[in-house]
């Protein structure tokens, strides 16, 4: 049987219960449904509707491609629009209130430097994020392309951006959990991240199809993820977002492997596998980058890269250090190979 998700939970989980129930007025009978021209309508719809997109508005086009979670197409809502379609068992109580959860996150963000979140499809089969449209080139992309020159003020330039989105969103308590250089867009020179807050809903469809035992690694995974989470990487088939200790350090970390990519153009431990990986990270190992020649820009990867999470900095003091740097001193580095080193504190 289907559910709507208004019958696990209101979508509007922060909206006062006295504001979302039926208000009863002597004239109107609080047993009757509102109708349309009834104020209570207006009230319900105000509060329900305002990211509620309706399926059948939507208007799917292209597939732009499949992602850990389910598949982003182009579509028309309004103008121009990305659309998520979220693979969810159409039972599962659990994933609609993580995907309902989601989505009231998302509701609460306003920054230059994110993604627009203009509603969700909340009606089951139909789960869908629909945000603005990103036509610029990821971050991954532009840190590959040797046509794209990144000079030490562009670089500086664009880790600010991230760090000013990514300090708006713990400022307002959400963790991003997969902050990494394919969900960072550049579009003329604005940094527009994606995907936060979304890492939940992925991972409890990732695991819950998952009958083994083994764990299931994404490639390109395990370079953005924090020892502290790395280590609880467990093999099983049972995971659920709040095994994994993420956490406003844990999104730190991951900035400072985009800021790794950033000055050298490529992944650390590119070309280990997942077992090696985990190994060095767990033991405290981080991949330096020799070959930058700016003390700073590597001490500002060795702060957000400590094996303690309580040792690195907030995204406000980063943007601060990040403003102080000398930026015609530093130069990025072509990729050459690269040496290990212990973090700074073990
Ligand atoms: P990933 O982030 O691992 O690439 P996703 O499922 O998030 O996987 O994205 C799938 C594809 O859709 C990627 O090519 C991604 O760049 C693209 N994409 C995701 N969100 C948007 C967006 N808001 N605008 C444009 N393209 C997007
Ligand atoms: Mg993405």
């Amino acid at each position: 049987t289907l559910k709507t998700l208004q019958q696990v939970d209101s979508i509007d989980s922060d909206v006062d219960p006295m504001e979302r129930s039926w208000p009863t007025r002597q004239n109107s009978d609080p047993q009757e449904p509102p109708r349309r021209n009834d104020w209570r309508w207006h009230q319900r719809s105000s509060v329900l509707s305002e990211w509620d997109i309706p399926y059948e508005e939507l208007e799917i086009q292209d597939l732009i491609g499949a992602g850990r979670f389910g598949r982003v197409f182009k579509g028309k809502w309004h103008g121009d629009v990305a659309i998520k379609v979220f693979n969810i068992e159409t039972d599962n109580d659990l994933q609609l209130a993580s995907f309902k959860t989601e989505v009231s996150m998302f509701r609460k963000t306003r920054h230059e430097n994110l993604v627009l979140f203009m509603g969700a499809c909340m009606k089951l089969p139909h789960l869908a994020i629909v945000t603005s449209l990103c036509k610029g080139k990821t971050l991954y992309d532009t840190v590959r392309d040797r046509r794209e020159t990144l000079n030490m003020s562009r670089i500086v330039n664009i880790a600010t951006q991230i760090a000013q989105g990514m300090g708006y969103l713990h400022a307002r308590e959400i963790l991003h959990k997969d902050l990494k250089s394919k969900n960072i867009f550049l579009e003329n020179g604005k940094v527009v991240i994606t995907d936060f807050g979304l890492f939940s809903v992925t991972k409890l469809i990732q695991y819950g199809e998952r009958k083994d035992d083994t764990l299931a690694i994404p490639p390109g995974w395990l370079p953005y993820l924090a020892p502290e989470v790395i280590t609880s990487l467990r093999a099983t088939s049972q995971y659920t977002d709040s095994d994994l200790p993420f956490s406003q350090a844990s999104d730190v970390y991951a900035f400072g492997t985009v800021w790794y990519e950033l000055l050298v153009g490529d992944l650390p431990f590119k070309t280990q596998p997942a077992e090696s990986i985990i190994w060095q990270v767990g033991k405290g190992l981080r991949q330096s980058p020799s070959n930058v020649q700016s003390r700073d820009a590597k001490d500002i990867l060795m702060q957000c890269w400590k094996t303690q999470p309580d040792k690195r900095p907030q995204f406000s003091h980063l943007t601060q250090t990040l403003d102080r740097l000398p930026r015609k001193r530093l130069t990025r580095s072509p990729s050459t190979p690269l040496h290990l080193s212990r973090s700074a504190e073990s």
